[in-house]
C-alpha cells in the first residue's frame, strides 16, 4: 500500500478526515504518542488497525472524540463521578472507560462491552475528528509490542506502506500514554497510569485504588497482558535508591563485554558509565521531560543495534509512577536491587 506521509496543514486534515469516513487508516499526532485511527463504527475499518499493528483482536482501542457532547451518543452510565473526571481533565490525556452503546461495534471494544474513551487535547486531533464526524478508535501508532511513538519519524519506520496516511505533527506532549481509570466498577480503578496522576484524580474523587498488578507481571486489565513498549535489546533494571549502582553496572559492563550495552541515566548520572552507549533521559528532577524523551530513548537504542539495556529506575509516585510502568514492562520485569 502506497502511504501518504503529509505534514498536518488544513488541507492535509481535510484530506485525512476523508480516508477516515472511507473507512481507511490515519495515524496522527496527539498530546501522549502518536494514534492509528480508523472510524470507531466501522468494524471493518477497524480491523485494519488490528492487521496494521499486529496487534491481537481481543486488545481493546481506545475511542477518541472531538467535542463533550459527543460522549452520550456511544456510552451509557455516565455517573456523577466520571462527570467531575471528564470536567477536570478534559479534553486531556485520560481515557475513561464506560459501558458503551451498541453503535460501538465488538470489534473496537475488543469484544468487550465496555468503552475506553478520550478527548485528547491536541489541536491536529481534534480536527481530524470533527473533519471526519465519527468517533476514532485509535491504540498507539507503533508495531505491536514496539515502543510507542512520540516523532513521526517512528511512525514511518514503523507503519509506512501499511496505512492509508501519516499525518506529521511531533508536537506531542506528554510522551506516554494516557491514563486510563475503569469508572464501570464500584471503585474507580486506574488501570494504566499515565500524566494525570494518582494523586491528581485522588483531588477530584472521593475514592479511587489503583490496578494491583500494574508494577506486577501478571496484570488483569485487557490488553495489559501483551508484551509493551520493548526495545529489541534485554532491559535491566537497577534500584537508583542504592548506593553505587553505576560501579555495579559498569563491573557488568566489563563482564560482557562482548556485547554492545546502552545504559539509559539521567542527566546527574551519564557521566558516570564508561564503555558503553549511555542515554540520558534528562533532569531527574524534572520527570516531565524525562516522560517526554523515554520511549525515544529505547528506539535510538534499537537504533544503534544495543542488545542490552542497564537502566536506572525512577520514584514509584506522580508521573514517575508511569516511567516506572513503562520501563518495567520493557524489562519485562527484570528489577534488579
Ligand atoms: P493503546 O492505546 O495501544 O495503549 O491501547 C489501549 C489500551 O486501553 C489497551 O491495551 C487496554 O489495556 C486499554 N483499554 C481499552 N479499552 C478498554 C476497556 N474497555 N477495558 C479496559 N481496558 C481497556
Ligand atoms: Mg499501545
Amino acid at each position: 500500500m502506497k502511504t501518504i506521509i503529509e505534514k498536518a496543514n488544513d488541507s492535509a486534515i481535510q484530506k485525512a478526515a476523508e480516508i477516515i469516513k472511507r473507512g481507511g487508516l490515519v495515524a496522527f499526532p496527539t498530546e501522549t504518542v502518536y494514534g492509528l485511527g480508523a472510524n470507531a463504527f466501522d468494524s471493518t475499518a477497524v480491523k485494519k488497525i488490528y492487521a496494521a499493528k499486529g496487534r491481537p483482536s481481543d486488545n481493546p482501542l481506545i475511542v477518541h472524540i472531538g467535542d463533550k457532547n459527543f460522549l452520550n451518543e456511544i456510552v451509557k452510565d455516565i455517573n456523577s463521578d466520571a462527570e467531575k473526571l471528564i470536567k477536570k481533565f478534559w479534553p486531556g490525556p485520560l481515557t475513561i472507560i464506560f459501558n458503551k452503546k451498541d453503535c460501538i461495534p465488538l470489534e473496537t471494544s475488543g469484544g468487550l462491552n465496555t468503552i475506553a474513551v478520550r478527548f485528547p487535547a491536541n489541536n491536529i486531533a481534534q480536527k481530524l475528528i470533527n473533519l471526519a464526524k465519527v468517533p476514532i478508535a485509535a491504540p498507539s501508532a507503533n508495531i505491536s509490542g514496539k515502543p510507542s511513538c512520540t516523532l513521526s519519524s517512528h511512525v514511518i519506520d514503523d507503519l509506512n506502506g501499511k496505512v492509508d496516511m501519516i499525518l506529521c505533527g511531533d508536537d506531542f506532549f506528554y510522551g506516554l500514554e494516557s491514563t486510563i481509570i475503569d469508572m464501570t466498577v464500584e471503585i474507580p480503578k486506574i488501570l494504566r497510569p499515565g500524566a494525570i496522576t494518582f494523586e491528581m484524580i485522588k483531588k477530584v474523587l472521593d475514592k479511587v485504588e489503583i490496578e494491583k498488578n500494574l508494577i506486577s507481571e501478571h496484570p488483569k486489565a485487557p490488553g495489559m497482558k501483551y508484551k509493551h513498549y520493548a526495545p529489541n535489546a534485554d532491559v535491566f533494571i537497577f534500584d537508583a535508591n542504592q548506593k553505587n549502582i553505576s560501579d555495579k553496572i559498569n563491573e557488568l559492563i566489563l563482564q560482557n563485554s562482548d556485547k554492545k550495552i546502552g545504559v539509559l541515566a539521567c542527566d546527574q548520572t551519564k557521566h558516570l558509565y564508561k564503555n558503553c552507549f549511555v542515554l540520558s533521559l534528562g533532569d531527574q528532577n524534572n520527570p516531565t521531560v524525562i516522560a517526554q524523551n523515554f520511549f525515544a530513548a529505547l528506539r535510538t537504542f534499537d537504533a544503534n543495534g544495543i542488545e542490552i539495556i542497564y537502566a536506572e529506575s525512577f520514584a514509584q509516585n506522580g508521573i514517575c509512577f508511569a516511567i516506572m510502568n513503562r520501563l518495567l514492562k520493557a524489562a519485562n520485569y527484570k528489577f534488579i536491587n
